[in-house]
Formats: C-alpha cells, structure tokens, sequence
C-alpha cells in the first residue's frame, strides 16, 4: 500500500481519514472546512476481455504479420491437392 500524505488543498492543513464521510464520498477539512470530493478508482472496472479459442488457419492459407500490417496468402496454386 502507498502511504500518501492528505492536505487540505485550501489551507494545507493535514486532512484525516476519521473526517471522511464515507456514505457521500466527501472529506471535509477540519481546519477550514472545505469539502472535497473523493474519487473512486475502482468505480467501473473494465470487463475481462473474453478469452478466444486459437483457431487454425487452413493449410492453403498462410499469414505473415508485421508491425503495421498482415499480410494473407492464399496458395491458390496449390487448390485441391
Ligand atoms: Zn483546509
């Protein structure tokens, strides 16, 4: 866990965790009584991405990739054997 110091950006004074209100996501300075708002990080987490099978490419077809593009081959000479 990262220790973070907390001051007030109003009066620099040190805010404590005890002055949060955790039922609206607010910290109000004990000093003077400025209100901040709290943001959440983890509010909206991203969906896993869904994991997709490998699937084979046919044996006529044969991709090159590279950096900027992919390249798709089809050994059309070859068909049917
Ligand atoms: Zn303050």
């Amino acid at each position: 866990m990262e220790l973070v110091d907390l001051a007030c950006k109003k009066c620099g004074g040190q805010l404590k965790p005890e002055d949060r209100d955790y039922d609206h996501q607010v910290l109000r300075c004990r000093h003077c009584h400025a209100l901040f708002a709290l943001k959440r990080k983890n509010d909206k987490p991203t969906p896993p991405q869904a994991e997709r099978p490998k699937v084979e490419m046919p044996r006529k077809f044969s991709v090159a990739q590279s950096r900027d593009r992919i390249e798709i081959q089809w050994d059309w000479l070859s068909a049917g054997t």
